[in-house]
């Protein structure tokens, strides 16, 4: 099963190292916008009062074993029905990437969460 997972922060990284812990011969790829997946938003009070003076030491994690990190890749286009995501990047040109399953992890949908309440 190939995993895709549109977003590299704290959800994104969640979904991606849950999926290989729950079954390891998952092929697990992140697309990440930005070029500091599982960055620590929350953490940038201490770099702006100094506490961290270089601002790279707020990553959460570095390493991700196992996890294909697409950095600097933005997601254009979602086709779900063809269960295909269209990849706009630095090195893939616009590239068609295929999963299996699709997890969005680009923050929270508000609106579909009031959908979702009882
Ligand atoms: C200043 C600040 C302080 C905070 N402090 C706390 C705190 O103390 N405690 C706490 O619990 N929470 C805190 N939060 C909230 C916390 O940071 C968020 O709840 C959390 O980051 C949400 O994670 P997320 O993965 O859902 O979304 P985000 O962190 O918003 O991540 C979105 C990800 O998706 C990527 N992305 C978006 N669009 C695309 C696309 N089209 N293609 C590819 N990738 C895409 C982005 O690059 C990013 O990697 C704070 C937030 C801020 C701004």
């Amino acid at each position: 099963m190939h995993l895709l997972i549109i977003g590299g922060s704290d959800a994104g990284v969640s979904a991606a190292l849950r999926a290989r812990e729950l079954d390891a011969s998952v092929e697990v790829t992140m697309v990440a916008a930005d070029d500091y997946p599982n960055f620590s938003i929350c953490g940038l009070p201490y770099f702006l009062s100094g506490e961290t003076p270089d601002w790279r030491d707020l990553a959460h994690r570095k390493e991700f074993p196992g996890i294909n990190v697409l950095r600097r890749h933005f997601a254009e286009t979602i086709d779900p029905a063809n269960k295909s995501v269209l990849i706009r990047g630095e090195w893939r040109k616009n590239s068609q990437i295929r999963s299996s399953r699709r997890r969005d992890r680009r923050g929270a949908d508000p609106a579909n969460a009031a959908r979702k309440r009882p």
